[in-house]
């Protein structure tokens, strides 16, 4: 349902820009809804388009995020392991952080105000205005931890 919604936003959104919400450009759209929490990478939105028995180009791919990402439907995210990550885009998060598990990949989005109060702290201690901000924290997530536990 919530998805249903978040298409035909998208939908209009499209339209706004003057561009067409193709049978494609929905299917990419559907594979990082469905897959929000995982952050995926082109690569990873490729392979699950594949899966689902879709022949589309891997080029066709990227150039619909690139699109996509105008559009601001996603954004990029950068964890520093040499490839981009998206996510949606949506108007009630604003900045968030995120916890990356080192063993599988997953990402974990991090909504916290504690980081606001530490962002103050550093712009009235240093006489700094922050403008962007991206903290990064490597753990395990607790599937990971429970592989461990198990053996
Ligand atoms: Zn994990
Ligand atoms: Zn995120």
């Amino acid at each position: 349902m919530k998805d249903e919604v978040q298409h035909i936003n998208l939908k209009e959104k499209f339209r706004g820009y003057g561009y067409k919400y193709t049978e494609q450009r929905q299917q990419v759209m559907e594979v990082i809804l469905q897959h929000w929490q995982l952050h995926l990478s082109s690569d990873d939105i490729y392979e699950f388009l594949r899966e689902k028995g879709l022949n589309i180009a891997q080029s066709t791919v990227y150039r619909t995020l690139v699109m996509l990402e105008r559009i601001q439907a996603i954004r990029k995210v950068d964890l520093s392991e040499g490839y981009t990550r998206y996510e949606i885009c949506s108007h009630e998060d604003r900045v968030h952080h995120h916890l990356i598990c080192s063993q599988c990949g997953s990402v974990i989005d991090l909504h916290s105000n504690l980081l606001e109060d530490l962002e103050n702290e550093i712009c009235s201690k240093h006489d700094f205005h922050v403008k962007n901000r991206c903290f990064k924290f490597y753990g395990k997530c607790k599937k990971c931890r429970g592989q461990l536990e198990d053996k």
